[in-house]
């Protein structure tokens, strides 16, 4: 498959269109960025440990009937996925109360919530992807009612999904986002990533970060954390 066209640079991939219309390269980058862009390292690994967590993890669900953009890894930072129009939106689920959520609530990180909540991040750089509901985001037209119930309901399957896997390499998910975007027949099709850059996981024994947090908060090396997230899975996947 040809690279073709630089398509978008983010903060952590680039796209390129390929030969087939609906074909994108992803490029996993080496960079880390915190604070809306604010601090950003190079940081050398880790575009390749995102590559291969992102798709063991998309080869997962897929075998657990929830289908994704994932097509297949093809090099060591790349991978080609279906090209879907994006909904501007973050779906964050979470089941243990962390980062955003212990700040705006008052409630102390690690405390287990009641059952798994869904919440929506309008993704908009320029106003620090701020909190959305879903009356705004109907009103904005960023997505409909029907788009809105199934990103939830996919968003609850994916996260028992990965409940179920990392409890079985002793990681607790505490939260994650994933991004949604729409195919040409209108289908909601889980999209983007999913990588200890998009996920809090903690060891369930120690409690160590096991994710982004080591960077955002400066209380560790990223790519060995990442490296033991992904030495994990695969030794699972290879039982
Ligand atoms: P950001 O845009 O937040 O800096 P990235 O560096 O991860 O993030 O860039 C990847 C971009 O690709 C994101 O904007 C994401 O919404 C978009 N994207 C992910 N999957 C697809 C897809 N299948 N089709 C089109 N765009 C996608
Ligand atoms: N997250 C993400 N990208 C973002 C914002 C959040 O991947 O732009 C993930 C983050 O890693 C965590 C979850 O979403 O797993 C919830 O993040 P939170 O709202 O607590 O925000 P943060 O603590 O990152 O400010």
């Amino acid at each position: 498959m040809q690279k073709g066209r630089l398509l978008y640079e983010g903060k952590a991939k680039k796209l390129f269109e390929t030969e087939q219309e609906n074909v994108l390269m992803v490029e996993y980058l080496d960079q880390a960025t915190a604070l809306n862009g604010l601090k950003k390292d190079e940081i050398v690994g880790k575009g390749q440990l995102n590559n291969q967590i992102t798709s063991l993890i998309f080869k997962e669900l897929s075998a657990k009937g929830i289908e994704t953009h994932f097509i297949k890894k093809i090099s060591k930072d790349e991978q080609l996925v279906e090209k879907v129009k994006m909904f501007p939106l973050e779906v964050v689920v979470r089941n243990v109360a962390a980062g955003s959520f212990t700040k705006r609530l008052g409630i102390s990180e690690g405390s287990q919530l009641a059952f798994p909540i869904v919440e929506f991040y309008f993704k908009e750089d320029r106003l620090d992807d701020p909190f959305i509901n879903e009356q705004q985001i109907l009103v904005l037209s960023l997505a409909t009612e029907a788009e809105i119930l199934q990103m939830k309901k996919i968003a609850l399957q994916v996260n028992k999904a990965l409940q179920e896997l990392f409890l079985a390499v002793d990681i607790c998910l505490v939260d994650f986002k994933i991004e949604f975007g729409k195919t040409k027949t209108g289908k909601v099709l889980l999209a983007d990533e999913i990588s200890p850059d998009t996920c809090r996981l903690w060891d369930r024994s120690s409690q160590a970060h096991l994710d982004k947090d080591v960077y955002r908060r400066e209380i560790g090396d990223l790519v060995p954390v990442y490296q033991e997230v992904c030495n994990r899975l695969e030794k699972r996947r290879d039982q």
